[in-house]
C-alpha cells in the first residue's frame, strides 16, 4: 500500500512537473499579424526601399523562423481573402467566400481567437479596412457569405471580444439596429475618436474604438495619423493586465487594396506602416521575453507583383519609389481639380510623381517620348469632362512602377506562397513548408 502511494505521488509529481515545464513553453501574450495580400514581393519591395534609403531593413524580415506557406482554398488554387483568413483564423480550409465555417456551409469553424477567448486570454481585432471585413471577421463571425456585413458586425458583438480598433463597421445599419447602438447595448464602450481612445485606462471594459465609416487612410496619405500600430499600443496596455494574458491579431488590410490597383509605391508604404505595428510587440516582447509570440504572415499575394521589369533588366530602381507623394487614389482627385487643363495635369504628375516632362535627358525621371505619348492618349480619352482622368492615374502609376523596376502580372490574387515568419516563445514551431491552417493549428496548440 505504502509502495503504491509512493508510485502514484511519484506520478504526480512527475505530470506537474511535465506541465509545468510544458506550460513555460506556451506563450502567455500572442500577437498575430496579416498583410493582406502580402507575399514575399511585398516583403522584399518594402526591404529593399528601406535598405537604401535608410540602411535597415523590415523587422518582419529579421524573424529567426521563416517559412513557407501555401494558401489554396477547397475550391480554387487562388484564395480569397474570406477562405484564407478562415484558414489562418480556424485551421481549416473552406470555399472562396466563405468566413468562418466549412465548405458546406454548414459547420461553424472554431478560430484561435475563439479559443483564446474561451482559455481566459483577453482577445484584440485590429485592422486598418473595415473591422466587419472578411479577414478581421475570420477571427468571430462565422457566414456562408463575406458580402453579409451587417451580419458579420452582429457576429462581432456576439463574439465578446475585449477590443477591436481601426476601421469603422461598414453596413452599420441606422435607428435601434445600428451595430454601433447594439454593441453599446451589450456593454461596449463605442468610440469614433483615437483622442477618446487614449483616455480610456485598463479594466474599462470591451471597447469598439472605430472609425464611423470606411478603412483608416492610406499612410502615404496619412504619415502623421493614428495608424493600426497607435491602435495595438494601446490595445496592449488595456488588455496586459490580465493573468490569462493576450491574443491580439492586427491586420494590415490595405496592402492588398494597392496590389488590386497595381500602385507599387502605395502597397509598400501600406508594409511599412504593419511592419511599424509589429515594431510595437517586439517592444512589449522586449519587456516579456519569456512569456511572448509574435507570429507574422499573409493571406495570400494579389497583383502578381515582381521585383523586375523587361525595359529595366539587371537593373532594379526601387529607391525611385520615394518619389511617389500620394495614393493613387488621391492622386486621381488631384487630376480632377485640374483636368480641363493639359499643362495642370502635367504639373501635377511631376509634382506628385516626380516624373519630368521637361528635365535632361539623362534624368532617370524624364519621360520618353513613348511614355509622353501614352499620357496624353490616356488623357484624350478620359471622356467628356474628363470623368475618367482615372485612366491617366493608371497610366502614370504603371511608367512610375516600370521605371522603378517593377512590374505587375494581375489585378486579382495569385497562387504565390506566403511567408510565415515567427519569433518568441513557441516560435521554433514554425519550420519546414506550412499551409495556412497550420498556424492556426500550432497557435491553439500553444494556448490550450
Ligand atoms: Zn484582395
Amino acid at each position: 500500500m505504502k509502495k503504491f502511494h509512493l508510485a502514484f505521488a511519484w506520478a504526480v509529481a512527475l505530470l506537474l512537473g511535465v506541465s509545468a515545464a510544458f506550460a513555460a513553453d506556451k506563450p502567455k501574450y500572442i500577437f498575430l499579424f496579416i498583410g493582406d495580400g502580402m507575399s514575399i514581393p511585398q516583403r522584399m519591395m518594402a526591404e529593399e526601399f528601406n535598405m537604401r534609403l535608410n540602411g535597415e531593413g523590415l523587422s518582419i524580415n529579421s524573424f529567426p523562423y521563416q517559412v513557407m506557406t501555401t494558401t489554396r482554398s477547397t475550391n480554387s488554387f487562388i484564395t480569397d481573402s474570406a477562405a484564407s483568413g478562415t484558414a489562418i483564423a480556424c485551421g481549416e480550409k473552406t470555399e472562396n467566400g466563405t468566413i468562418g465555417m466549412d465548405s458546406s456551409k454548414t459547420r461553424n469553424l472554431v478560430s484561435t481567437a475563439e479559443v483564446a477567448r474561451d482559455a481566459g486570454k483577453k482577445v484584440g481585432i485590429i485592422t486598418s479596412v473595415t473591422i466587419n471585413h472578411a479577414t478581421p471577421a475570420a477571427f468571430y463571425g462565422h457566414n456562408p457569405s463575406r458580402g453579409n456585413g451587417y451580419e458579420l458586425g452582429l457576429d462581432l458583438i456576439k463574439s465578446n471580444f475585449d477590443f477591436f480598433g481601426g476601421g469603422g463597421v461598414s453596413e452599420h445599419g441606422d435607428g435601434d439596429a445600428d451595430i454601433y447602438d447594439l454593441a453599446a447595448q451589450a456593454g461596449y464602450t463605442v468610440l469614433h475618436d483615437p483622442q477618446d481612445l487614449l483616455k480610456l485606462k485598463p479594466g474599462c471594459g470591451k471597447v469598439l474604438a472605430v472609425q464611423k465609416d470606411g478603412a483608416l487612410p492610406y499612410a502615404i496619405d496619412d504619415p502623421d495619423g493614428f495608424r493600426i500600430a497607435d491602435y495595438l499600443r494601446k490595445a496592449v496596455e488595456l488588455l496586459e493586465d490580465d493573468p490569462d494574458g493576450f491574443f491580439i491579431m492586427t491586420e494590415g488590410g490595405k496592402i492588398d487594396w494597392m496590389c488590386h490597383a497595381n500602385d507599387a509605391g502605395t502597397t509598400m508604404r501600406e508594409v511599412i506602416d504593419m511592419d511599424k505595428a509589429v515594431k510595437v510587440a517586439e517592444e512589449f516582447a522586449a519587456q516579456h521575453p519569456d512569456e511572448t509570440l509574435i507570429v507574422v504572415t499573409g493571406d495570400h499575394e494579389t497583383g502578381g507583383l515582381t521585383l523586375g521589369f523587361a525595359d529595366t533588366g539587371y537593373n532594379s530602381y526601387i529607391e525611385r519609389l520615394q518619389y511617389q507623394k500620394c495614393s493613387q487614389d488621391e492622386f486621381s482627385g488631384k487630376l480632377r481639380e485640374v483636368a480641363n487643363d493639359y499643362e495642370g495635369v502635367k504639373s501635377a504628375i511631376t509634382e506628385w510623381f516626380g516624373l519630368k516632362f521637361d528635365g535632361e535627358d539623362d534624368d532617370p525621371m524624364q519621360l520618353t517620348d513613348a511614355e509622353k505619348n501614352e499620357i496624353r492618349d490616356a488623357y484624350d480619352r478620359s471622356g467628356e469632362d474628363h470623368k475618367e482622368i482615372s485612366r491617366v492615374t493608371h497610366t502614370v502609376v504603371k511608367i512610375f512602377d516600370n521605371k522603378a523596376g517593377l512590374g505587375w502580372t494581375s489585378g486579382a490574387h495569385t497562387a504565390l506562397p506566403v511567408n510565415t515568419s515567427a519569433k518568441g516563445v513557441g516560435a521554433d514551431l514554425f519550420k519546414g513548408m506550412i499551409d495556412n491552417t497550420d498556424v492556426s493549428k500550432k497557435l491553439k496548440s500553444l494556448i490550450l
